[in-house]
């Protein structure tokens, strides 16, 4: 699956694996469930079929994941057929690094990333310890890049660990942001803020995302600010003292092969995982 992606700072995403469980207070609203829960009731069965049993709904009607986690290998495909350069949000609506998450599977996602040179996969996760035990064994070419989500500052530690990923652009996703943070940004290459948005956000206050920025500033580190959230997000906007920020790396990707050599990159792909 893929589709335009309606997030500030991507073009594009692909869900290669369903489900998750939540690890934190960061995760208490998370709205990847109120997606996965409305897709289990496509009236498509080969649709629902995928989503069934990842959501829960309890009686006074609050979503919960059920931490049952699927993968959707063929999905590893479709990239391949993406004739255009694009920027890929990868797993926009669960953890590629969750437990659940075979090591095989997630050595495959890699796979397919470095053969689809000519696009740029922004992997965020929460599971900073898998993605620190695992790294070393994964492939990561330039049109990789590695993120963690830090929303409070219990999960600095985060940070420490994607320091050690030998990715090239190594990016922190501050949201929701709902406190001051203090950041060791050493060897981080992007930071991405914003205010938790939806019925149930819990507060957010643009000095904080400012003051990231300035550490951003100070540490030479490219700082884009997604939204300032609330129950309107698009009446609170995106400024922060006055404007936006919509700083990001360079993508370092290769040109987009011709038809008949992406198709050739996804023919060895399926044989080499026995797609
Ligand atoms: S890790 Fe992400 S997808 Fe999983 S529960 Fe938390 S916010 Fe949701």
């Amino acid at each position: 699956m893929s589709e335009e992606s309606l997030i500030e700072w991507t073009g594009g995403t692909l869900n290669p694996t369903l489900g998750c469980s939540k690890v934190g207070r960061e995760c208490a609203n998370c709205y990847a469930m109120s997606d996965a829960h409305r897709m289990a009731h496509n009236p498509n069965p080969a649709v629902s079929a995928l989503y069934s049993g990842l959501v829960e709904k309890s009686a006074a009607g609050r979503l919960n994941w059920t931490g049952v986690v699927r993968t959707a290998p063929e999905r590893l495909l479709t990239p391949f057929g993406w004739a255009k350069h694009k920027l890929v949000f990868l797993n926009s609506l669960s953890d590629l690094f969750h437990d659940e998450v075979p090591d095989d599977f997630i050595a495959m996602t890699f796979a397919m990333m470095k053969a689809c040179d000519w696009h740029v996969f922004q992997v965020l996760t929460k599971r900073a310890d898998r993605l620190a035990d695992l790294a070393p064994r994964l492939p990561w070419p330039a049109n990789v890049w590695m993120g963690v989500s830090v929303g409070v500052q219990e999960a600095a530690g985060r940070v420490d660990r994607l320091r050690a990923v030998p990715a090239r652009v190594r990016f922190l996703s501050c949201e929701p942001l709902l406190e001051p943070l203090d950041l060791d940004l050493t060897g981080i290459h992007w930071v991405i803020t914003g205010g938790e948005s939806g019925r149930h956000c819990r507060p957010f206050d643009p000095a904080w995302a400012a003051d990231i920025r300035d550490r951003c500033g100070a540490a030479g580190v490219a700082f884009f600010h997604k939204q300032n959230g609330g129950r309107n997000k698009k009446k609170a906007g995106r400024l922060l003292d006055g404007r936006e920020h919509d700083d990001m790396p360079r993508p370092d990707r290769a040109p987009v092969p011709d038809a008949a050599e992406r198709l050739k990159r996804q023919e060895e792909f399926r044989a080499a995982f026995g797609l």
